[in-house]
């Protein structure tokens, strides 16, 4: 018998439409031998549909009302579940949450590690606490005053900084400032999008390393780390989804000390948040090699050009396989939780 897989995608946050992208690659390559894919789109407004062509998506803009669902009515299907959400609303805990409530079994991230890294500021203080290094930074929340802000700023940080929405991904509400009006402006864009935002230093020339995690519990592997190698000077939304201009080395040309150190600290996060499934943890490299580590991305992006599935391909794990030992690992979760 066939091995139901729900895809859930699309969803309520900033990255509802790589979450299509995710969803349309990953129904593509999964094994149809061996898996049933029932997908449900999920719109911008939150509803729950269910989707019957597998070759052309549904999207906001396709949305049909005539196969809308109640949330809860994907428990009938007696599935796994695979959310492929990037984002709020999907990489934060709620959907697993529901999920949980449901009784259901799904692949990626538990509530805790999904919820602990998806807020920047939070996953900060984890990292301190595991003395894993990372740039410093400030702590903006709304309502404070905009000049103590930029003082603290002043007092503790170097121009350039990056400025940040703590619950977000895809570089969506994130800029870069060179001096005190850019910061101005990169505040309040970042304040769109939550009332928790992260002021960090930039790293001049930043060289980004990301090492994929597969693995739940104790029982967790680190792949050898991958390079993005970029042309623009800051990896935003355009240069990650439109413009295709990301060139990626795999595995990344660094020494063996820092491969080994990489892989230490990817271990040593996931394992602090209750890493369950996957993550893709992301590092800086400045030019003394120093290493930060950036952040972790519970459901990473999973098109085929993504850098997640590419690092297990290195390490002879294929697309369709990665899948299957994802669903697996998603089952022996939800054992464990029983
Ligand atoms: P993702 O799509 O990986 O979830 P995100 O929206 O969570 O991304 P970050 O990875 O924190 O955001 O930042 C986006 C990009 O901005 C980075 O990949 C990098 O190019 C640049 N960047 C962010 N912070 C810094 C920094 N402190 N120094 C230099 N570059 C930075
Ligand atoms: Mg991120
Ligand atoms: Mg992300
Ligand atoms: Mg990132």
């Amino acid at each position: 018998m066939k091995q139901k897989l729900i895809v859930l995608y699309g969803g309520r946050s900033a990255e509802k439409e790589v979450s299509v992208l995710s969803a349309k690659n990953v129904i593509s390559a999964t094994n149809k031998e061996k898996f049933e894919i029932i997908p449900y789109f999920i719109s911008d407004n939150g509803d729950f549909y269910r989707v019957t062509d597998l070759s052309e998506l549904m999207t906001n803009q396709t949305r049909d009302e005539n196969f809308k669902i109640m949330p809860g009515d994907i428990y009938e299907d007696k599935a796994v579940v695979l959310p492929i959400l990037h984002g709020p609303m999907g990489e934060d805990g709620t959907i697993q949450g529901f999920l949980e409530i449901l009784h259901m079994p799904y692949v990626g991230p538990s509530v805790l590690s999904a919820s602990s890294t998806m807020d920047k500021l939070l996953a900060k203080l984890v990292f301190t606490s595991l003395n894993i290094p990372q740039v410093p930074y400030v702590t903006a929340l709304a309502g404070e005053n905009e000049w103590q802000i930029i003082e603290e700023v002043a007092a503790k940080l170097k121009f350039p900084v990056f400025v940040k929405p703590s619950n977000m991904g895809s570089s969506v509400g994130i800029s870069k400032a060179e001096n005190v009006a850019e910061l101005n402006l990169a505040l309040t864009e970042a304040f769109k999008f939550d009332s928790r935002v992260v002021v960090e230093q930039g790293v001049v020339n930043a060289r980004e390393i990301e090492c994929a995690v597969l693995g739940n519990g104790n029982e967790v592997k680190a792949a050898f780390p991958g390079e993005v190698i970029k042309d623009v000077d800051f990896y935003d939304y355009k240069s990650k989804y439109l413009d295709n201009r990301i060139e990626m080395a795999i595995p990344a040309d660094i020494s063996e000390k820092l491969v080994h150190q990489i892989r230490t600290y990817a271990i040593k996060a996931y394992k602090a948040v209750n890493g369950t499934g996957m993550s893709r943890c992301d590092f800086f490299l400045d030019n003394e090699n120093h290493l930060y580590l950036n952040e972790i991305n519970s459901i990473p992006g999973f098109t085929q050009w993504s850098m997640y599935p590419l690092l297990w391909d290195n390490m002879g794990l294929k697309y369709p396989e990665l899948i299957e030992k994802l669903v697996e690992l998603a089952q022996s979760a939800f054992i464990i939780r029983e």
